[in-house]
């Protein structure tokens, strides 16, 4: 991570775990824990303990995020929910193109890029979700998948919006599997993904933007992610279900 040109952050993604009450539970006591770190720390969790999320977390260190939105503003998306509902509600952040969704709910490059106009249209910070699968990365493509991703979803957006957007590099097969990229793996794609942004935007703007790793991130190998230099933060699943352990991760950011 590099402190001087960008923030770090770590996001606990939930998925479908957890409800109000437990939001609650959890964001008070984690409250007092993040008091004096520098760090961004956000916790995206499910659409219904996004009140009571936001509530607990209120003038605390503690952003609230929501793991996915639609790219509309409005209108017949029957279960649906948008980014303007979003930034009512108190969310700050968004989770966009997770490899959950682009496998299970036909997520797409064209979409992660229209939900990411929208996140942004709407005051939102997306957290926009890369990855490459074990096959890919055993072919030798992984760069090359990795910057048509970053393109694709950043397609038309302005430099100074795209300072407000975040990037998750995270590879499919290290997601949940307990088989972590190796710190100089992660390192590596990380890097390529700020090339691919200086040669987007310009070197000031590449440096400004925080690119995180997510792939079973532990408290045991958090710190030797966090010290690589273009690794500027986790996204982390099932590590931050338990409060303990997201604690050591947000410690291992916060050296
Ligand atoms: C994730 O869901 O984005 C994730 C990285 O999960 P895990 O940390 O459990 O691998």
């Amino acid at each position: 991570m590099n402190r001087r040109y960008r923030k770090t952050v770590i996001a606990g993604n939930w998925k479908m775990n957890k409800n109000a009450a437990d939001a609650k539970s959890f964001i008070s006591e984690l409250k007092s824990s993040v008091r004096g770190k520098w760090c961004e720390v956000v916790l995206c969790v499910p659409f219904t303990a996004i009140p009571a999320a936001v509530k607990t977390a209120k003038g605390s260190r503690i952003d609230i995020g929501a793991q996915n939105c639609h790219f509309a503003p409005e209108g017949a998306y029957t279960g649906e929910i948008s980014c303007a509902m979003l930034a009512e509600a108190g969310v700050k952040y968004v989770v966009i193109g997770h490899s959950e969704r682009r496998r299970d709910f036909g997520e797409s490059d064209r979409t992660v890029n229209l939900k990411a106009h929208a996140a942004l249209d709407a005051g939102l910070r997306p957290i926009i979700c890369v990855g490459e699968s074990a096959e890919m990365r055993e072919t030798g493509i992984t760069l090359d998948v990795i910057r048509a991703q970053v393109k694709s979803a950043l397609k038309d957006i302005t430099a100074d919006r795209v300072r407000r957007t975040v990037i998750a590099y995270e590879p499919i097969w290290a997601i949940g599997t307990g088989d972590t990229a190796t710190a100089e793996q992660a390192d590596e794609v990380n890097r390529a993904i700020r090339e691919c942004l200086r040669q987007l935007y310009g070197a000031r703007v590449a440096r400004s933007i925080s690119i995180l790793y997510g792939g079973s991130v532990t408290p045991k190998n958090a710190y030797e992610l966090f010290a690589m230099p273009d690794i500027d933060g986790g996204l982390v699943g099932g590590a931050s279900l338990d409060r303990a352990a997201f604690e050591e991760i947000i410690n291992a950011a916060d050296q």
